[in-house]
């Protein structure tokens, strides 16, 4: 074999070891499959209505395939009911798609869905972000019932995540297309190590930062890289790093999630973040792991049968059949 058909060779495996590295546990000890591998990729300007699907009331059916068919949210009260990965919402609202200083991304996914408190934190948040950027691009929120989805999140479920895009609000009202097609910015070096210096600027410090000095959220998700950035700007003030969590993937964007609002009783709480700042030896046994892939297993596991209504909360399954 020449020298470029062992680099390929190499190549496809590590690719494969990335993918296997990339599902895993992201839900409060629960173990789900998440792929990270590509966040935000194009949506269409032409979405088709999925299928019906031939027997929506068999108890094998995945749970997915019955929220991804929702477009609409069920009226009365808003509850997140359940855990960020294994739960439902009741009561969902939109948040607008264009705003004062945020506009959503990928319409097509009707994603631009959560509990009201998810909705007035991201407009008291957006409104902060007019002093570091022109606002937020927002990408995946919850499907209109909440739900797991068929794909991209673990997480999600219960309309208390959102996804900010690493990317400023341009100045003009984005066009359909651009909702559709425009990519997000990878703020990670290509070795993943750190972050890429031609793009970092602490503005972004400063957003995650201010996010997580909110009261109303208990967790950010980042990219291990950017983390130890956060980490090495932060001098004394280190009280909000505890919130910031390293996780796969996360360079295109970063994940606010919300603690359990007290009107919803159903929802799961997730165990506090570890206290401590979580830099040093913490942040980079993450490095050392979402860079140095380990192989994959030599007997492939069988996939997971898909979570079914059974794993979710009863009242989940009265939300997805509510009309
Ligand atoms: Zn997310």
């Amino acid at each position: 074999m020449r020298p470029f058909h062992v680099l390929s060779v190499f190549l496809s495996a590590t690719a494969v070891a990335v993918v296997v590295m990339a599902v895993i546990v992201m839900a409060g000890g629960q173990a789900l499959a998440q792929v990270n591998a590509d966040p935000t990729p194009p949506g269409t300007l032409h979405p088709v209505p999925l299928p019906p699907l031939a027997d929506p009331n068999s108890p094998t059916v995945a749970a997915k395939d019955l929220f991804a068919r929702k477009t609409e949210p069920t009226s009365g009260p808003a509850r997140s009911i359940g855990g960020y990965a294994d739960g439902c919402l009741s009561g969902g609202v939109a948040l607008p798609i264009t705003g004062p200083n945020w506009q959503v991304m990928r319409l097509s996914r009707n994603r631009n869905w959560g509990n009201p408190a998810l909705i007035t934190f991201l407009e008291r948040f957006a409104a902060h972000a007019k002093h570091e950027w022109n606002g937020l691009l927002v990408g995946d929120m919850s499907q209109p019932r909440g739900g797991p989805m068929i794909s991209g999140h673990a997480s999600h479920q219960v309309g208390l995540d959102a996804d900010i895009w690493f990317t400023p609000m341009p100045d003009h009202v984005l066009s359909a297309e651009e909702r559709e097609m425009n990519g997000a910015t990878n703020i990670v070096a290509p070795d993943g190590l750190g972050i890429d210096p031609k793009i970092w600027t602490r503005n972004y410090l400063e957003l995650v930062r201010t996010a997580s000095l909110d009261p109303a959220t208990t967790r950010i998700f980042v990219n291990p890289a950017i983390k130890k950035q956060m980490c090495s700007e932060a001098g004394s003030d280190r009280a909000w790093l505890t919130k910031v969590r390293p996780w796969w993937g996360h360079a295109e964007h970063f994940h606010v999630r919300l603690a359990c609002p007290a009107d919803s009783a159903e929802c799961k709480a997730q165990k506090p973040p570890d206290p401590g700042d979580g830099c040093g030896a913490e942040v980079e046994s993450w490095i050392k792991d979402v860079t140095r892939p380990k192989p994959p297993p030599t007997t492939p596991k069988p996939p997971h049968p898909p979570m079914t209504l059974a794993g979710l909360p009863p009242a989940c399954k009265q939300v997805v059949q509510a009309p």
